[in-house]
């Protein structure tokens, strides 16, 4: 069996870690065409828009790519190219993983957990506007259909990946609405997993709690905006950004990425830790059912990572990407 998937290597830093992933990747064995495509700020001079068609023709007859990070204007400019990406694909499962790792120093061992996040709806809806000019106004758009498919995706996953709990997080006490819908839907879901334990949680207890006792919790099913802020808490928990991947998985297509963004300020300097974009690529493998290829990798970065030898800056080390990346293909054979 042999697979295409878009590779978009993103901005910044993106073209370092991307390349590291997809070598890693290619050690595996697993047979893979690249179909390379653009994303980002500097397409816009070229194709007038960050997002070209060819390339959301690519993901859409491949279903599956591999993606950098792609940096967005702050207040104005133009919009997301991975919110775009993620609506016009209707990703709505963002899953995000925070795992520690043996040699990374940390307040916690042991952690384990999943975020997964609604990706479409909430406040990244997108209904924003100005009241004149001293006032906006942003609409918090939660649907029926949006929470049953991510909480169902939740319980869905724990039960396939032998978990034990899913927690709802969201601030059903002052947005009694949106987020009461949410909580409502979660709890009526969870009577069909009678296997799966649930609880809930307010999203400002539930980043106090995860702070102080990360071993208590397992899938945590979020809200757009709240899935956003806690999975970076998670990111803190476990090494920081550089360690943490992700999936955007929708009904027509997934897309895996790293959750940090383009680390403009250590681009070009071969210095970004890779790992999040290597376990990224380790979920796409998954995803395409080459799971022993999956686990390998995960368990090379592991065991590079617990040696110590060869670390980025990030966790304490001299090395570069591109030598991590090697001593993880190195730790495959
Ligand atoms: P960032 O994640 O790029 O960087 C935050 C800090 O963490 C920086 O100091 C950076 O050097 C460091 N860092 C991030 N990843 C690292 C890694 N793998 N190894 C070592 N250090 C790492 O966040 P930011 O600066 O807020 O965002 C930069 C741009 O990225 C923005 O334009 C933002 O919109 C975009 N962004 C894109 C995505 C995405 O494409 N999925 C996600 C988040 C942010």
């Amino acid at each position: 069996m042999s697979y295409t998937v878009t590779l978009i290597c993103g901005d910044g830093s993106g073209p370092e870690v991307i390349a590291a992933a997809k070598k890693v990747i290619e050690a595996t064995g697993v047979p893979i065409t690249w179909e390379v495509a653009e994303a980002g700020a500097a397409m816009i001079e070229k194709y007038g828009t960050p997002l070209p068609d060819e390339t959301i023709a690519s993901i859409r007859k491949n279903g599956v790519a591999l993606k950098g990070p792609v940096a967005t204007p702050i207040g104005t400019g133009f919009r997301s190219v991975n919110v775009a990406m993620r609506k016009t694909f209707d990703l709505y499962a963002n899953v995000r993983p925070a795992k520690t790792h043996a040699g990374i120093p940390s307040k916690f061992e042991n952690i384990d957990l999943v975020v997964v996040r609604e990706n479409t709806e909430d406040l990244y809806a997108g209904i924003e506007h100005m009241i004149g000019t001293d006032a906006a106004e942003s609409i918090k758009l939660i649907t029926r259909k949006g929470c049953e498919r991510i909480i169902r995706y939740a319980f869905d996953f724990a039960v396939r990946e032998g978990r034990k709990k899913v927690t709802a997080v969201h601030k059903a006490n002052i947005m009694k609405c949106t987020d009461g819908l949410f909580l409502d839907i979660a709890r009526e879901i969870a009577k069909e997993y009678p296997q799966i334990a649930f609880d809930d949680s307010i999203v400002d207890a539930m980043c106090m709690r995860l702070v102080m006792y990360p071993e208590n919790y397992d899938v945590l099913v979020c809200p757009n905006l709240y899935g956003d802020i806690v999975s970076d808490l998670c990111a803190g928990l476990v090494g920081g950004l550089g360690m943490t991947p992700s999936a955007n998985v929708g009904v027509d297509g997934a897309i895996f990425e790293p959750i940090h963004g383009s680390a403009p300020d250590i681009a070009g300097q071969h210095i970004i830790n890779p790992t999040a974009a290597i376990l990224s690529g380790a979920m796409m493998l998954a995803h395409l059912g080459e799971t022993t290829a999956a686990r390998s990798i995960e368990k090379a970065v592991a065991d590079v990572i617990a040696k110590g030898e060869v670390l980025t800056k990030d966790l304490g080390g001299t090395a570069s990407t591109e030598t991590f990346a090697q001593a993880v293909i190195d730790a495959l054979k």
